[in-house]
């Protein structure tokens, strides 16, 4: 039988988040816990120990969160994709449509050497259009996506199909 990870119990349900209608998954409380956020990031680190890594990249602004964790727990480097207008310096952005809305994301077009190897870290995958979209944001830079990782994967909402097949997407719960 498949036990859920102790650090689980820290995630919760917030109705109504950010609209009607929408059902949050809320990771604070596990954040707030020492011994439960390090099980966490350990959990997502330990999927690419072994292999040769350069950089984790985060998306804004939880990603920011789990990947810096990640980052140091792995010896890497962190890279930050943003939401518009944020990064001081040059960019390449990537505009992605969403169920309702477009959206916009950003990443410092000098970020990272051309063929560095990274992991792209969120903490939610719902629809996967942000995953998708940073996906081919950062692709722009000549790097090498190894895969993406996510904590929380809110399967029924056709993430994983968006994303690659044959590219690594970890996701530590699925809901
Ligand atoms: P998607 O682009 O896959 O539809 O949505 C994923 C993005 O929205 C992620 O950046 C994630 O942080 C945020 N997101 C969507 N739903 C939730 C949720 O229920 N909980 C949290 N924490 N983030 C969510």
């Amino acid at each position: 039988a498949i036990v859920a990870p102790q650090w689980a119990s820290r995630l919760r349900d917030i109705a109504d988040f950010p609209k009607p209608g929408i059902l949050f998954k809320d990771i604070m409380p596990l954040l707030a816990h020492s011994e439960d956020f390090r099980g966490a990031i350990a959990a997502m680190a330990d999927r690419w120990r072994g292999q040769k890594l350069d950089a984790v990249v985060g998306i804004e602004s939880r990603g920011f969160i789990l990947g810096a964790a990640m980052a140091l727990e792995l010896g890497v480097g962190f890279v930050p994709v943003r939401k518009p207008g944020k990064l001081p310096g040059k960019v390449l952005r990537e505009e992605y449509t969403l169920e309702y809305r477009s959206d916009c994301i950003e990443v410092h077009a000098d970020a990272l050497p051309a063929g560095a190897r990274v992991a792209i870290i969120d903490d939610v995958l719902a629809t996967g259009g942000t995953l998708v979209a940073a996906l081919s944001l950062v692709r722009r830079l000549g790097v090498e996506v190894v895969g993406a990782g996510v904590l929380v994967e809110l399967d029924g909402l056709g993430g994983r199909g968006r994303w690659e097949a044959d590219l690594p997407l970890h996701t530590e719960l699925v809901f």
